[in-house]
């Protein structure tokens, strides 16, 4: 058997084992058989050595003028667009996704990274009037500094991208601690960087799992937290970098919703909750999970969504075939497996799925049947917390006033969905759903870089990433008066009366 390769952290400009002298595997979710490559399995003594160098670096990346610290995401985004193949194929065989969505994985950080390079030319701050003759007032974005960025396996390479280009793009130096589960991609994405010529100290990675992000969080010398992951991770980190006043920008779970009116067409309905409910085997954080169907089209949205969903192809991801590929670990297919029992001890009727795929060609990897549950109870777990695998709960209901109140009943608010013809029922679904992100005849996700992206209530603190107002949360604002009037002049006391 060939030795698998052995990946390193990357701290200070070069690739360096973990001081633990610590390793683990990384294992193909399709077929554990196969050893991706082997990892460091770091401790807070790596994180140290990462937020040291990186706290150097930022004294000079923060005076490079950001339209050449954007001129090397614009090489590092052509080298993504060139190596967007390749990178795929990794993520498929460590995530487990089909090729299809991997590439669109990866499009998404050439994408972001196009858009966020732009930056580097606008970055726009205000100038306004001042109440004072002689005198100029305006505002800059400054950055911050060292950014602890932490993130999930689901969006290996896209996530990172959606946090470590603003940061760059701004002038922050970062410490990255991507998902043990993918971090492969991870290593991809920060060699792109580095050929793009990212100096050193300025981007550092860090592999491990919670010691090193708690290092990370807690952290004196970092000023910025991003996360995407768990609400329930979420709140630690929360937590663990609240005495020392981090910025903190969470991205958690949600539990979206596809509302379908009496009105739909239901053949798109169909097809956007079958790409909703079990695109990247449910484990989006924007995925559809709960469909709620008005009772006069509940029968026949059921009956054609049923059927499409029992003839889903589940396989390897790298197979052109297949439809939905495995879960991304054993621990997330016994979460699966522990809802759909919940979901029938609870009363949801459980009509096609259920079970593990578990011989023949499914008997290395963590597959799971796309599951139904309807006639749900919108108060029953199955349809209030997020299960993050194959499983989509159908809730019927008698109008669009009860389908927002079902929509709104949970304590998630990412995205949300509405099938009609009817443009006022889209308007007023529209307004009144409590979500970061809504769409209208369109399944739950979908987004695109240049819009903001994230959610409401247990989803998020108040942040988003991409579009502009990622730079929110990678600078902050300095306002500055600059007075030529060689006078003293003070501002409420010495302002003219006409
Ligand atoms: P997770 O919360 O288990 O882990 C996320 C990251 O946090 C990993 O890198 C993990 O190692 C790290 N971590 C774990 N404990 C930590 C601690 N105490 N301190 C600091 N870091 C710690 O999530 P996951 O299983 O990797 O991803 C799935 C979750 O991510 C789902 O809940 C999903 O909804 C969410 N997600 C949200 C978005 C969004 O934009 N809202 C996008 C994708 C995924």
């Amino acid at each position: 058997m060939a030795t698998p390769e052995v990946h390193h952290n990357f701290i200070d400009g070069a690739w360096v084992p973990s001081m633990s002298g610590q390793t683990f595997e990384n294992r193909n979710p399709a077929n554990t058989d196969d050893l991706i490559g082997v990892f460091q399995q770091s401790t807070a003594a790596d994180v140290d050595a990462a937020i040291a160098a990186a706290e150097r670096a930022y004294r000079e990346w923060r005076l490079v003028p950001a339209p050449i610290r954007a001129e090397m995401l614009f090489r590092a985004a052509q080298m993504f667009a060139a190596r967007k193949e390749e990178f795929a194929r990794d993520m498929t065989r460590e995530m487990g996704k089909v090729l299809n969505e991997t590439r669109g994985d990866v499009q998404e950080a050439i994408d972001m990274t196009f858009y966020m390079a732009g930056e580097g030319r606008r970055m726009f701050g205000q100038t306004v009037p001042s109440e004072l003759r002689n005198k100029f007032a305006m505002s800059v974005r400054q950055p911050l500094g060292v950014c602890a960025i932490i993130t999930p396996w689901n969006f290996p390479m896209a996530i990172p991208s959606w946090k470590i280009v603003p940061a760059l793009v701004c002038g922050n130096t970062v410490v990255f601690k991507p998902s043990s589960n993918t971090p492969l991609s991870a290593h991809n994405f920060v060699k792109v960087l580095i050929d793009a010529g990212i100096p050193k100290g300025v981007v550092n990675m860090v592999t491990g799992d919670a010691d090193v992000g708690t290092a990370m969080t807690t952290d004196p010398r970092v000023s910025v937290v991003s996360f995407t992951g768990s609400t329930t991770v979420g709140r630690l980190v929360n937590q663990a970098a609240a005495p020392t006043f981090k910025k903190v920008h969470l991205e958690m779970g949600g539990k979206n919703v596809v509302m379908i009116m009496e009105d739909a067409n239901l053949e798109l309905a169909v097809d956007g909750c079958l790409w909703g409910g079990f695109g990247t085997s449910g484990q989006r954080c924007t995925a559809a999970s709960r469909v709620v169907v008005h009772e006069k089209v509940y029968k026949p949205f059921v009956d054609a969504f049923v059927a499409r969903a029992k003839a889903l192809t589940v396989g390897d991801g790298l197979d052109p075939k297949v439809e939905m590929g495995p879960s991304n670990s054993e621990t997330q297919l016994q979460t699966v497996m522990r809802y759909v029992k919940i979901g029938q001890d609870e009363g949801a009727k459980l009509v096609t799925g259920g079970k593990r795929l578990a011989g023949g060609a499914h008997a290395k990897g963590f597959f799971h049947e796309p599951t139904i549950f309807v006639d749900v109870d919108p108060k029953m777990r199955v349809a209030r917390e997020e299960i993050f695998g194959p499983v989509v709960s159908i809730v019927p209901c008698r109008s669009l006033d009860e389908a927002i109140a079902i929509g709104n009943g949970v304590e998630y608010g990412l995205s949300a969905s509405i099938y009609t013809q009817d443009i006022n029922r889209a308007f007023q679904a529209m307004r009144d759903l409590y979500t970061g992100i809504f769409y209208v005849n369109a399944p739950t996700i979908g987004a695109e870089v240049h819009l903001p992206f994230g959610g409401t209530k247990h989803t998020g603190n108040g942040h988003r990433e991409a579009g502009v107002a990622a730079l929110e949360v990678f600078s902050e604002w300095k306002s500055i008066y600059i007075d030529f009037s060689g006078r003293l002049q003070r501002a409420q006391i010495d302002v003219e009366q006409l």
